[in-house]
């Protein structure tokens, strides 16, 4: 059955009786390319065990599954688990599971699921769950890679430089634990109903070790979540709206001064490696 014909989508969902749910971010592919480069970019093969969030009615599983070792997919909207029962009942290698990929315990899922298998994930993430999800995925530590389609917005926030508009916390908190690259866009025609805007399929390589090290993990991300919260103000008072209670601005300014930064410098101004000479400075007179 080919999941991304429309005709073949249309006769299944009035079966089943299913509307799209936009709070469910629903939209599902209509061009078979897609699904197939996703997986071919990916590099799955059969030592992969792959998580999927949403399999929608199976487009992205079927493909998965004809090169995956084991595909677990996981799928909040009940109404559409009758559905995937039959678009994917002659696939042996495929577990669906009806919950929410945010409320579910992934490590203990790989160890149950997919035991003896390298964990990866590939999907056409719901666009509303993106950053949390993307978060959890990322920390939870046990995936080689991430490879999935969200918005290009998102993406490019993620690839995003120095700097530039689009660099921020999220750029940092990934680009600390995985290797990001935009591997294609798709645009909004390849899907029922069409989102408004263009999607892009990125992957995230998880690093064998974090980019850059630091004394402190979490001090760091609070240093960067502190410079990030009033993104046009200078660091030196984003730093005094978390930091205020133990230092300052006087203290705070020496602070930024040793590690070599200009007093007048944003938090958009600073690579990972900045970031990381700040934490463990900070970190040091606390
Ligand atoms: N994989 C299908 C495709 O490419 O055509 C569907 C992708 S659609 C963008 C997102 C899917 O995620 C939908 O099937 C939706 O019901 C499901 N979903 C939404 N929130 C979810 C959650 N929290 N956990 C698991 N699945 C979720």
């Amino acid at each position: 059955m080919d999941l991304c014909n429309i005709n073949v989508i249309k006769v299944l969902l009035a079966k089943y009786g299913f509307r799209f749910s936009k709070s469910m971010g629903q939209n599902f592919l209509v061009e078979s390319w897609v699904p197939e480069r996703l997986v071919l970019e990916a590099g799955v093969n059969n030592t992969h065990g792959v998580i999927e969030i949403g399999p929608g009615i199976g487009c992205l599983t079927q493909k998965l599954a004809e090169t995956a070792g084991k595909v677990v997919a996981i799928e909040l909207d009940s109404k559409l688990i009758p559905v995937l029962n039959e678009t994917l009942a002659d696939r042996e290698n495929v577990e669906v599971i009806n919950g929410d990929a945010l409320k579910i315990n992934i490590p203990a899922l790989i160890e149950e699921k997919l035991p003896g298998l390298t964990p990866i994930v590939c999907a056409n993430l719901p666009y509303n769950i993106t950053s949390p999800i993307l978060t959890l995925l990322i920390s939870c530590g046990r995936f080689e890679s991430i490879t999935v389609m969200i918005q290009k917005e998102v993406a490019k926030r993620i690839c995003a430089k120095p700097g530039t508009a689009d660099y921020g916390s999220f750029t940092l908190f990934v680009n600390y634990y995985t290797e990001p690259k935009i591997l294609f866009d798709v645009s909004p025609g390849c899907f029922i109903p069409q989102p408004k805007v263009t999607s892009s399929v990125i992957s995230m390589v998880t690093r064998k070790t974090p980019l850059v090290s630091v004394n402190d993990e979490k001090l760091l991300f609070r240093v960067i979540r502190a410079a990030f919260s009033m993104r046009r103000k200078i660091l030196v008072n984003s730093l005094m709206s978390s930091f205020g209670n133990k230092f300052d601005k006087g203290d705070i300014a020496d602070i930024l001064l040793e590690c070599g930064f200009k007093p007048l410098v944003r938090g958009e101004d600073l690579s990972l490696d900045d970031f990381a000479r700040l934490s463990d400075a900070i970190g040091c007179r606390l």
